[in-house]
């Protein structure tokens, strides 16, 4: 078990794109990802 905070990969609700705006924002082995632009919006460590 994982002793620090994790964020199940799936779907982020009420998150923004900071680099396009797009809604469409995804956890992905804890990187919060863009679905549209791809960019790394935000990791575990930044939680
Ligand atoms: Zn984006």
């Amino acid at each position: 078990m994982a002793k620090y905070a994790t964020q199940p990969d799936g779907p982020a609700q009420g998150e923004t794109c900071d680099y396009c705006g797009s809604p469409a924002l995804t956890w992905r082995k804890c990187k919060l990802i863009c679905d549209d632009c791809k960019q790394i919006n935000k990791s575990c460590a930044d939680l």
